[in-house]
């Protein structure tokens, strides 16, 4: 521990301690699934089936993965055992200091935020994640945060009629980062619509006739529709039947836009037209 246990605060030691406990449950799993294989192994060696035995790779074999899975075992145990040793002295600071609360939230449906994990409202079975950036907060915060989620036992002092319909802030770190992502789409997602996207200058989506109605909804599509309009109109006269069509999309794909592009109608005509022209002109030569 870098430094002196008594300067840090209640939220720097309640994390090393959770980040300690999860690196002791990694190294308990792995030695708890070395011995559930070395049990298996065992079983295989001593049962008398000779065709388990060969699958397995014959006896010496057997033999030999069995004292090598015992071995990962012992040395994963150890490991997390020395973990755990770690946040003896991390505990001891809490209980020197008066047990600062500790906050953990039961993430369900109808989950609460208790202060303790041996509160009477939950079960040996019930899973509680731990909260650490409110360790040794209040206890006007702790409700502040958990709001209707607040565990009446753990906090007598709440009135139930005071929480009710109080949004919860307090949750999971899975939760944070599923809604954080999804919040970063949405963004991203906005973000790119402003870049690309196009609509009329009333913000309605623009719409063009074209073998019936079809809704644009980039720049680079209304570029492209009233290129096309405006080329029709030349390539086959104001006079065809459909001329009244084109020159309508084009009139409708010009404002969105020159509103998008803050210039004006008239601006961006004008610049069509000249693109126009050279297109005819390459392809009647
Ligand atoms: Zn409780």
């Amino acid at each position: 521990v870098a430094n002196a246990l008594n300067t840090q605060t209640p939220v720097e030691i309640d994390t090393q301690i959770a980040h300690l406990l999860g690196e002791a449950a990694k190294h308990f799993d792995t030695a708890q699934n070395a011995l559930r294989k070395h049990d298996r192994l065992r079983e295989i060696l001593h049962s008398g089936d000779a065709y388990a035995k060969q699958a397995a790779g014959g006896e010496a074999a057997i033999r030999m993965r069995i004292a090598e899975l015992k071995d990962i075992a012992e040395t994963e145990q150890a490991q997390g055992r020395d973990y755990e040793s770690e946040i003896v002295p991390l505990n001891q600071e809490w209980r020197n200091r008066g047990q600062w609360t500790r906050v953990y939230l039961v993430d369900n449906s109808n989950g609460h935020v208790h202060t303790s994990t041996a509160c009477r409202n939950t079960y040996a079975s019930t899973q509680f994640i731990w909260i650490t950036r409110l360790s040794g907060a209040s206890e006007g915060e702790v409700i502040e945060q958990a709001g209707s989620r607040t565990c009446l036992t753990c906090f007598p002092s709440v009135r139930e009629e005071i929480i009710a319909g109080r949004p919860c802030m307090i949750e999971s770190p899975a939760r944070r980062a599923s809604r954080l992502e999804r919040e970063a789409r949405i963004v991203a997602r906005a973000e790119k619509m402003r870049k690309t996207g196009i609509t009329n200058p009333d913000g309605t989506p623009l719409v063009i006739n074209d073998l019936g109605k079809r809704e644009i909804k980039t720049e680079v599509a209304a570029n492209r529709a009233a290129m096309q309009a405006a080329y029709d109109i030349r390539l086959y006269s104001t006079t065809d039947p459909y001329a009244p069509e084109w020159a309508e999309n084009m009139e409708r794909c010009l404002a969105a836009l020159a509103h998008k592009r803050g210039t004006t109608v008239a601006i961006e005509r004008e610049a069509l037209i000249k693109k126009v022209e050279a297109k005819y002109r390459r392809e009647m030569q």
